[in-house]
């Protein structure tokens, strides 16, 4: 908790904004559900004019080279070194960058991946195809090349940082992991294969009071807010899922039923999230996606801080306007360092997929640096490390190939 009584009420306030309210469909006709909502009402849906200008007039910066030989030089991928994954440092936090939001942390004996996402292709199959993004950075590694694995964090359920195929072959791989989810997402996962027993599915602020043996250890794992949202296909953001057919999933909400023809109508959510957790030696902070909101953070700091080392979301961010609610950029990145009180953070979500962001590519850890020196820290404090990389927190390593490369000039 807050220690101040100006900060202790302004936790209570964020305590007043749980995830859920209560949602009366079309006045009971549908019956009592929740329905999930942004509870910060600064985040919008962008309109669509907004959306169409963004694809054809506002200028793409990011001028990511065509060529693999070019990427290779300024944004290496290096091989995974097995023999690191496979023993971590017992004494330090062990972090590999796979891609994008996808990490894979080591520390106090147990190893936890993030948003697990490994395929070329993020986004909806089918029809939908064109509607998700493609990598211009594979992923460093597949997971049968993780040797080990104890628990998965998911941070919500958008295509770049949920991967069906991952859950299922993770699944099948390490069938004890356990698996920690937001609101509502256990039926999706357990439906891709993930082991019922072994999912832990939590609202914000939950998981505090309740420890985890893992290995023979305790932890925490607390589910904690950040300002986002939730999407996987056209109807179900934040989240009204309207399905029609038989009931395949277990505890799915049945609303709506014409006898004759079976017809159902369920009521799902989810919920979008960031992760806490407490070892017996060490803490982490996993962002997953998020917007600014510096009272939030602070409160995260306040209460779980300071942490070891936070993995927070540094790039996709342009043209502001339109993605400032939902991404932060690389000078809120460091605002959400300091406001959590993390004595390490790695950057993350930049440089792997082709997105409709419009920054150069390489902007986001360049412009950390920068943001970090003009506060007067560290620089080291707040890393980016390479593709397959794996980095003790704290070490010294390489600076890396990206972060002396400045945009093309314009003509
Ligand atoms: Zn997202």
């Amino acid at each position: 908790m807050a220690a101040s009584s100006n900060g202790a009420k302004e936790s209570d306030e964020l305590d007043g904004l749980r995830s859920q309210k209560e949602w009366n469909g079309i006045g009971g006709f549908l019956g009592k559900g929740k329905y999930v909502c942004c509870p910060w009402k600064k985040f919008d849906r962008p309109h669509l004019l907004d959306l169409a200008k963004w694809k054809l007039v506002i200028p793409n910066n990011s001028n990511i080279p065509d060529k693999q030989e070019e990427l290779d030089k300024v944004l290496p991928i290096l091989d995974i070194d097995d023999s690191k994954l496979f023993s971590p440092p017992s004494d330090k936090i062990q972090v590999t960058w796979i891609g994008h939001a996808t990490v894979l942390v080591q520390f106090d004996d147990i190893s936890i991946l993030c948003d697990p996402v490994f395929r070329e292709y993020c986004g909806p199959d089918g029809i939908l195809k064109s509607a998700g993004f493609w990598r211009y950075r594979r992923a460093a590694c597949r997971i049968m090349d993780i040797p080990k694995l104890d628990a998965v964090l998911i941070s919500h359920n958008h295509y770049d940082h949920l991967e069906n195929v991952a859950v299922t072959e993770i699944a099948e791989r390490f069938p004890h992991v356990m698996w920690f989810v937001s609101c509502d997402m256990k039926d999706w996962m357990v439906n891709k294969g993930a082991n019922p027993d072994n999912i832990k599915e939590l609202d914000w602020w939950e998981g505090e009071n309740e420890s985890v043996k893992l290995n023979g250890r305790d932890f925490k794992f607390i589910c904690t807010p950040t300002q986002h949202w939730c999407q996987r296909k056209p109807l179900d953001m934040n989240k009204v899922i309207l399905a029609f057919g038989c009931p395949r999933h277990r505890g799915h909400r049945k609303l709506f039923r014409i006898s004759h023809l079976t017809l159902y109508l369920y009521l799902l959510q989810a919920l979008w999230c960031s992760w806490v957790v407490k070892g017996p030696t060490k803490s982490y902070y996993f962002a997953g996606d998020t917007g600014y909101h510096k009272r939030l953070f602070e409160t995260i700091g306040n209460r779980y801080g300071p942490f070891d080392l936070a993995v927070l979301p540094i790039g996709c961010y342009e043209p502001r306007h339109i993605l400032q609610y939902q991404h932060v950029d690389p000078i809120e990145a460091v605002s959400i360092h300091e406001d959590i009180k993390a004595k390490c953070s790695l950057g993350m979500h930049w440089g792997t997929f082709k997105t409709m962001a419009c920054e150069f590519f390489l902007e986001p850890p360049q412009k950390v640096e920068e943001e970090m020196i003009k506060r007067g820290h560290n620089p080291l404090q707040f890393m980016c490390i390479c593709h397959g990389e794996t980095w003790c927190v704290g070490d010294t390593r390489k600076r890396s190939p990206y972060m002396d490369v400045k945009p093309p000039t314009k003509a």
